[in-house]
């Protein structure tokens, strides 16, 4: 039997052995082994820097380019992720495709969308397409369409760029009739994905049509205009359809009233 002196020699001569076959594995790589050794100390070190001045504790994880220090996310970072408003818009537009829900879509010849800012804060719902938006696709491009543009752009002193447009029924109904309650419903399910896409502060309801079909009442324009409602979390204003007011031009004072509280509720932040 070997006594404890022996076998302690065989211990050590076997870590001896060790060592020395890792001095020969890197000397083979042609690094010194003090070199090599500095390097790692001097990598170490420049890592531990860098999280210093980023704020970040040496011995967290990689930096997330989404947060500034561990925890707080960046100015933006989540819009950053987030699909922009416009491709959403164009993505519902696909989707529409060449509907035919309803009987419009036999007699129309385009079917008007929306125009404006993706991220409007204020959008205009009308009623549906006349003769001039059925021909160029664009909603509020006729006389009364010219009324609303003025509204915007001499009234509010911002351009039609700077908002949304839309209708509550997206073709034409024929000879300029009103909508039908079919058609309305068949509709409506695209103008709440446009609003719930754009996600305006205000919404601007002319007329009739487009005041039931957001505040599902059945009371007239002339008892809902003058004051905000509710439409999901957005202010609602109801106001005299454009084309009420080439009929009735004494009616513009009171729009533009309702204009100026819409006006005063943008301001406010
Ligand atoms: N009237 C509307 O309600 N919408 C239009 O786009 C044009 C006229």
């Amino acid at each position: 039997m070997k006594d404890i002196h022996e076998e302690l020699k065989e211990v050590v001569s076997s870590l001896k052995g060790h060592l020395i076959y890792q001095r020969d594995v890197l000397l083979a790589e042609g690094i010194p082994i003090a070199k090599r050794e500095q390097e790692a100390r001097s990598e170490k070190r420049e890592a531990i820097n860098q999280s210093r001045n980023q704020g970040l504790s040496p011995f967290s994880t990689p930096p997330n380019p989404l947060f500034v220090k561990e925890g707080v996310p960046k100015a933006g970072a989540l819009s950053e992720l987030r699909t922009p408003n416009s491709q959403l818009l164009a993505e519902l537009r696909a989707e529409i495709g060449d509907c035919q829900i309803c009987k419009l879509g036999k007699t129309r010849t385009n079917l008007v969308f929306g125009v404006g800012n993706p991220d409007a804060k204020i959008v205009f719902v009308g009623e549906g397409p006349g003769r001039d938006e059925d021909l160029q696709g664009e909603p509020f491009v006729g006389r009364a369409g010219q009324l609303l543009t003025d509204i915007i752009t001499k009234g509010m002193k911002m351009k039609r760029e700077d908002v949304y447009i839309c209708n509550v029924v997206k073709c034409r109904p024929p000879e300029n009739r009103n909508p039908e309650p079919d058609e309305m419903e068949a509709c409506e399910p695209f103008l709440v994905k446009q609003l719930e896409i754009i996600k305006p502060k205000i919404i601007v309801a002319l007329g009739t049509f487009a005041a039931k079909t957001l505040l599902k009442t059945e009371l007239p324009i002339s008892k809902l205009r003058g004051k905000f409602h509710d439409y999901k979390g957005i202010k609602v204003m109801p106001t005299f359809h454009p084309s009420y007011l080439l009929r009735n031009p004494e009616a513009k004072k009171a729009v533009w009233e309702d204009i100026k509280m819409v006006l005063a509720e943008m301001g406010e932040k």
